[in-house]
């Protein structure tokens, strides 16, 4: 028998909340930061770059998150990106990962949202030829840009509609960016076949959870760890199969959680409610989604048998096609089976 982290590793998995440009490792940040030598305060040495993404807070997380969406300065940038992520993620042995992308970012800086959905789409084929991973995407509101932001992100995912796009999404800040007002846009997106997965419940508590469900009928929440102070909420998402997006790590990180120790995964997990885990910007955090099935394992003291569990479930949680699910679900079995022995 393998050792836990060694049967993470190699574990095929699903990733469901990643962000694009919160995935940008200093590898590929030094790779973009070196593109744009000199006009960015961003240091092209890797190992200067480690001492940049150690953040003092979270206002220091925001601070370094914009200065790498600043290095994105045209497709080729776009593209880059896309397909070293895709990479970064193959290694972990991830076989399908829905990317949260927020267009408004980069074409409010100037790339044109034809040239910035052709690069994605382009990178995201290259990368299942190269790395035998699937990406589609999420198109995410900056909740904190306000409605302007929602309509131009709406506008962005019907006119262009690149075929990866999968879904409609919520980001940002929760507080003071009440989730109702985002319903309109929300409606068009679900009508024109987009599923609804907003975040929700990251840094305030189950009532948004609640306005995520019924006002913009989310499917899947991100987050949604306040859940756990809501029985009702955690019986009604138990009874719908509506899974959460957990990423223990970032909520320490963000202080949205005091420690992993007073993480609540275990009490959603003893509720029934459905779960993936997640990374949600993984280099800035300093964590991987093989960190965060560690992570969990011991949050819920479980082995082997457990991890491939919460393999399955990410791949139950997934917008994949049946027969997709099914194939993923058949190589984490395979490979459980093959650790076992
Ligand atoms: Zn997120």
């Amino acid at each position: 028998m393998t050792d836990l982290p060694t049967f993470i590793a190699g574990l095929p998995k699903v990733e469901l909340h990643v962000h694009h440009v919160g995935s940008a490792s200093p590898r590929i940040v030094a790779e973009l930061a070196a593109r744009h030598e000199g006009r960015s305060p961003v240091p092209a040495d890797p190992e200067a770059l480690a001492d940049y993404f150690a953040f003092r807070d979270f206002a220091h997380f925001i601070e370094v998150y914009l200065s790498v969406v600043d290095l994105i300065r045209d497709a080729d940038d776009v593209w880059l990106l896309t397909h070293e992520v895709a990479r970064e993620l193959a290694r972990q042995q991830v076989r399908y990962a829905e990317l949260t992308v927020t267009p408004y970012s980069h074409v409010h800086r100037g790339i044109p949202a034809p040239a910035f959905c052709e690069a994605i789409e382009d990178a995201r084929k290259r990368a299942e030829a190269d790395f035998g991973i699937a990406l589609r995407w999420c198109f995410d509101i900056p909740g904190e840009a306000g409605l302007p932001a929602a309509e131009q992100t709406l506008r962005i995912a019907l006119d262009e509609r690149p075929d990866g796009l999968i879904s409609f999404g919520l980001g940002g800040p929760e507080i003071g960016v009440p989730r109702p007002q985002f319903k309109p846009y929300f409606d068009q997106a679900r009508a024109a076949g987009l599923r609804s997965v907003p975040h929700a419940g990251e840094t305030t508590g189950p009532e948004t959870i609640w306005d995520a469900l019924r006002e913009l009928g989310a499917e899947r929440i991100g987050h949604g760890i306040s859940a756990a102070l809501d029985p009702e909420l955690m019986t009604h998402l138990a009874e719908r199969r509506i899974p959460l997006e957990v990423c223990p790590t970032s909520n320490v990180r963000t202080r949205a959680v005091a420690s992993l120790d007073e993480h609540p995964l275990p009490q959603l997990i003893e509720a029934g409610v459905p779960v993936s885990i997640n990374s949600d910007d993984p280099p800035m955090f300093g964590t991987t989604l093989n960190d965060e099935y560690a992570v969990a394992a011991r949050l819920l003291g479980i082995g082997p048998e457990g991890v491939a569990a919460l393999a399955r479930d990410a791949v139950a949680a997934a917008f994949l096609a049946p027969a997709e699910a099914a194939r993923i679900s058949a190589e984490i079995d395979a490979y459980q089976a093959s650790a076992a022995r």
